[in-house]
């Protein structure tokens, strides 16, 4: 008998069972240490991140969303390049049982990289990475902890500086959306337009990762529109108060009153563009207030070049849906009626580079974890480009969001 490779099938088995036998042995190069007693790598900061964070954590972590610790060791503590990989230990009490989480990523540590920490922040191979369990990020404290960094094969290095934060994790309202695509018939061309199922998929992907929830409660479904094409200013508003009659009959037949409801309308690759609208910006908590916007391939659209812009976009208007107001940017492009909103040209962080929008990706979709730098990102309520979310639309949403669930909560008969 003779295997694949033409080899007799026993010397094939003797030669598996060597190379089990043994496991190769490379050991790394001991590192030297540079500069401070004692020595040893210096931690630089723990930042436990969401949507949007400071390196001192000074952003409401929601429970059950999805988290990622960053762990920045000083390249200065060290006399030539190294590679290095991590663990962490998560606990929810001083003497509770540890989680340990490997790190994602090996991090390049060169002495040369002039790189500052405030460098680091914005890129994320510049740190040792840990998604947190879904069993860790449970409303209350807890503890991490750097519990080891090594080289590939190598043993523990010594560690200096503070190897431990701890963070709170805040219970918050899940995101309830009913999104309705408005299929209209093109009285031009004959042709009909209905929204293809990226948008709706990029729409609910972006409110997972960039708003304040723990989850979105989604359902969507294509209903025909009251209007057609060619549009006026008035479509949106038409679109709005169709919405607005089916939300109101839906509630009535039991939907979760606390349910929003979005309209998306094709634009028809840029021949119909339905500039969108929120029915109103609410000063209290009011869900019945609906909203609708256009989608389609963005092609560049404030420095959108995915397959939709449903996304930033529908955001944006859902936001004035929980109160946002615009932070007037690009100044004489947007009505500034945001007074509060801290940050200048409507970014998400001011010079200082304090706040770094994360964007934790979305593997079904193929979307990579990014840093989103707080000085090149706009917030979502702006018109201006690279759209996230910062803190002070985070915080504020959070807050509404909380407000809605309580009040509105359906009577348990
Ligand atoms: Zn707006």
């Amino acid at each position: 008998m003779k295997n694949k490779r033409g080899m007799p099938r026993n010397e094939a088995a003797t030669r598996v069972d060597h190379a089990y036998a043994t496991a190769p042995r490379r050991r790394p190069q001991q590192i030297e240490f540079a500069g401070a007693t004692p020595a040893g790598l210096a931690i630089q900061g723990i930042e436990v991140c969401q949507a949007i964070q400071s390196v001192e954590n000074s952003v409401t972590l929601i429970a059950d969303k999805a988290t990622l610790v960053r762990v920045y060791i000083n390249q200065a503590s060290v006399r030539s390049a190294t590679k290095l990989r991590g663990e962490i230990t998560l606990r929810t009490s001083e003497q509770g049982p540890a989680t340990y989480v490997p790190a994602i990523n090996e991090l390049d540590l060169d002495p040369v990289d002039g790189t500052t920490l405030v460098d680091k922040r914005d890129t994320m191979a510049a740190s040792l990475n840990f998604r947190l369990p879904a069993s860790s990020t449970r409303a209350g404290k807890l503890m991490v902890e750097i519990n080891r960094v090594t080289q590939k094969g190598g043993e523990d290095q010594p560690l200096t500086g503070t190897r431990m934060t701890s963070a709170t994790f805040v219970s918050a309202a899940p995101l309830r959306i009913r999104c309705l695509g408005l299929r209209y018939r093109d009285g031009a061309t004959g042709k009909t337009h209905t929204p293809d199922a990226v948008h709706f998929t990029y729409l609910r992907s972006y409110l997972e990762r960039a708003y304040p929830v723990p989850s979105v409660i989604w359902s969507q479904v294509v209903v025909d529109a009251d209007f057609s094409a060619p549009f006026s200013d008035d479509t949106v508003v038409q679109a709005n108060m169709q919405i607005a009659a089916i939300r109101s009959s839906d509630v009535n037949s039991g939907v979760d009153p606390r349910t929003h409801y979005f309209g998306l309308v094709d634009d028809a690759n840029g021949a119909n563009f339905m500039r969108g609208r929120a029915m109103g910006i609410p000063a209290m908590p009011q869900p019945d207030t609906v909203a609708s916007g256009p989608c389609g391939v963005p092609n560049g659209f404030a420095g959108d070049n995915d397959l939709s812009y449903a996304d930033w976009y529908g955001a944006h208007e859902l936001g004035h849906t929980f109160g946002r107001y615009h932070p007037g940017f690009p100044a004489g492009q947007q009505d500034a009626s945001d007074p509060a909103f801290p940050y200048q040209n409507g970014q998400l962080s001011n010079a200082d580079r304090k706040y770094v929008g994360y964007d934790l990706g979305d593997g079904v979709l193929g979307m990579p974890l990014q840093a989103l730098s707080g000085t090149d990102h706009h917030d979502v309520m702006t018109y201006a480009d690279q759209q996230w979310i910062c803190a002070h639309t985070f915080e504020a949403i959070r807050i509404r969001l909380k407000e809605e669930d309580e009040q509105f909560a359906p009577a348990i008969a």
